[in-house]
């Protein structure tokens, strides 16, 4: 009984293929693999330790050759460096300001420089400052009316920098100054208070502190005794939360040593430390 159907099955014909049918087949196979490359792009938005592109290796080249807080990194943060530098060249806007196009080394890195303030956590993208707007040098501001080399604008969602002074911050590794962090150390400080996915990431208590220390180093810029920062530092505490992260990874021995409670205090509210790369 079992043999004689086995043999009816071999024995049957298959069904004639209707060239239709393939056809269909053919294009929903094709409108399914679209569909999910498309959903997968939308999900991207949101599933970031899965984010499945690697850094382009043009893109890591950039980051060993001008990049040197990328290149003191062990290799399994190197990679999880390149992961968030690529999902923010992803998710944000580059517009170029007086200049012809915005080049893979600059989404490279600015890209980088905000994720260096960022590393010590892994989901925070900045993600109400949309756009990246780059002039090539000091640019006027109608607003202020004066030149700028960056601003930070929440009703416009944009982060603006002056790609030389940019570069220059970056030239010069030690000298306490560096607009790109500088910028995006005022970014981080209003994503804080931006009621969105990103809110309240610092840790309340921990700001507390950093304020009270704040608060004394100010005074003390005001009355000419300031022990390393700039007298900038001294205008406002944003400024000087600003200056603070320009030193913070740029001189962080002199900085840790003049003042280890402040110190102390930004490596808990970035989650990391310069002197112990992460
Ligand atoms: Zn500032």
């Amino acid at each position: 009984m079992t043999q004689a159907f086995f043999a009816l099955l071999l024995q049957a014909d298959p069904p004639p293929a209707n060239f239709v049918d393939v056809v269909v087949l053919a294009l929903l196979s094709i409108a399914v693999i679209v569909l999910s490359a498309l959903s997968g792009r939308v999900n991207m938005g949101f599933r970031v330790p899965g984010f499945p592109n690697p850094l382009p290796s043009k893109r890591k080249e950039i980051l060993r050759k001008r990049f040197p807080f990328y290149n003191g990194l062990s290799d399994n943060k190197k990679r999880r460096f390149e992961q968030k530098v690529q999902y923010f060249i992803h998710v944000k806007e580059f517009i170029p300001r007086q200049i012809p196009s915005v080049t893979e080394e600059m989404k490279v890195l600015i890209s980088a420089c905000a994720v260096q303030l960022t590393f010590g956590y892994p989901k925070i993208f900045l993600s109400h400052f949309k756009r990246i707007l780059i002039y090539p040098d000091n640019y006027y501001s109608t607003i202020n009316k004066a030149y700028h080399k960056g601003e930070v604008n929440p009703r416009l969602r944009a982060i603006v920098l002056a790609w030389k002074a940019f570069v220059e911050g970056y030239i010069s590794e030690s000298d306490g100054k560096n607009l790109g962090l500088h910028e995006m150390a005022h970014a981080l400080r209003l994503e804080n208070l931006i009621l969105n996915a990103e809110y309240n990431f610092l840790d309340e208590e921990v700001l507390e502190r950093w304020q009270v220390l704040a608060d004394s180093e100010m005074k003390s810029i005001a009355n000419g005794n300031s022990r390393m920062f700039r007298d900038y530092a001294g205008t406002n505490p944003d400024e000087f939360f600003s200056v603070a992260v320009e030193n913070f990874f740029e001189r962080p021995e002199k900085f840790k040593s003049l003042m280890p409670n402040l110190y102390g205090i930004l490596v808990l509210l970035l989650k990391q430390d310069p002197l112990n790369p992460l």
